[in-house]
């Protein structure tokens, strides 16, 4: 066996390297060397590397005993690199995209497309949760052929022309030799099969389009531009193939006086100059039910009080985040002459007593804008 290089070293990483760090890695360096892409005279051979030591690495039970043995692993009975299993190079788009592209038989089960339904739900549905019943238009294999577009009783036939290729190969004569071209058949427009008697209830398509009615359970606690995904309620599979899926992307209306920040609820809340100045115990709204809450004296405006366990149910994990609440002092607008009259004596006195207490707030600020 020629000196191999060190499966770390071929993916361009420490020993360190984090499982993702590993998958990363491989992903860049195969995409650079896929035979498909890389015409280079060693792509391949750098390609089989690289692919080697992702399959080593990525696997915990293998790595370790890498990490322990090197190459030459006692228990593996001669390494790693058994070879021989490495079969032929997939598609690249079946290696990373999961399928689609690239040749496929006309007559292969066929996944059905998802679908995507946009709901909108009011602010309180999204903190509770809401269970409801939506209709989704969608295409489902019929029932009545099973699928197979043939009239019942009937099957479709192999097409005579492709033999169930469903491609055709045309050869030209040209001034530069023979050239031959693949396309769809012709006979059977590509589908590698012809259906003589057609089902009368889908005309030969295999599919039908129907209404469903789907139960969707919104959990407690979804937020704005949740995705639920309900998996096979997408469109029906072709030719035996599973569903797709649904899936529903989830809108919250806002409120006309919470707000919400992730499992926080925001409340603004206004207090008279009196209730900030002397303290009160006020009662505030939540989304369940409303609580006493007591304001200190001398609260400023803007500031916060926290209701704890009082926000939204956590969708993941337990408990429920927190509400607060912002106090913000609210000037009266109209006043009558006796309490003009009040506020004016009250000035008077405040007014002395902000030159004693605060004096070097003032003097800072004068200070500040004469800039020295
Ligand atoms: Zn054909
Ligand atoms: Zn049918």
């Amino acid at each position: 066996m020629a000196d191999k290089r060190d499966y770390y070293e071929v993916l361009g990483l420490g020993k360190d390297a984090s499982d993702d760090d590993i998958k990363k890695a491989y992903r860049k360096l195969a995409r650079q060397y896929h035979p498909d892409v890389n015409k280079a005279a060693d792509a391949e051979m750098k390609f089989k590397e690289v692919k080697e030591a992702y399959d080593v690495l990525s696997d915990a039970g293998k790595r370790s005993r890498y990490d322990q043995y090197g190459h030459v692993d006692p228990n593996a009975g001669g390494g790693f690199s058994g070879g021989g299993d490495f079969g032929g190079f997939g598609d690249i788009f079946d290696m990373f995209f999961g399928g689609g592209g690239g040749r496929r038989d006309p007559n292969a089960p066929q996944r059905g497309n998802d679908l995507q339904y946009t709901m909108t739900i009011e602010f309180q549905e999204a903190v509770f949760g809401k269970e409801s019943d939506i209709n989704i238009p969608r295409t489902e294999g019929c029932d009545t052929c099973f699928g197979t577009g043939a009239k019942p009783g009937t099957k479709p036939e192999t097409c005579s022309v492709c033999h169930g290729s469903g491609q055709q190969e045309v050869v030209q004569n040209t001034p530069f030799g023979r050239m031959v071209n693949r396309r769809a058949c012709s006979h059977c427009g590509g589908k590698g099969q012809v259906i003589k008697e057609k089902c009368p209830t889908c005309a030969g398509s295999g599919s039908v389009k129907k209404q469903r009615k789907i139960h969707v359970r919104i959990p407690a606690g979804v937020d704005d531009g949740a995705q639920l995904r309900m998996s096979g309620e997408g469109e029906g599979g072709l030719r035996g193939g599973p569903a797709g899926d649904l899936y529903i992307i989830i809108r919250v209306k806002s409120h006309e006086f919470f707000e919400r920040e992730g499992d926080d609820i925001y409340l603004e809340f206004p207090l008279t100059f009196a209730q900030a100045a002397l303290g009160d115990e006020i009662e505030v709204p939540t989304l369940t039910e409303k609580v006493k809450l007591k304001i200190p004296a001398g609260t400023q405006t803007g500031t916060y009080f926290r209701l704890k366990g009082k926000g939204v149910p956590r969708l993941r994990g337990v408990g429920q985040g927190d509400q607060h609440i912002k106090v913000v002092i609210v000037t009266p607008r109209k006043l009558s002459e006796e309490q003009k009259e009040l506020l004016r004596q009250f000035a008077s006195v405040d007014g002395e007593q902000m030159q004693e207490h605060e004096e070097s707030f003032f003097d800072r600020m004068k200070r500040a804008f004469r800039g020295d």
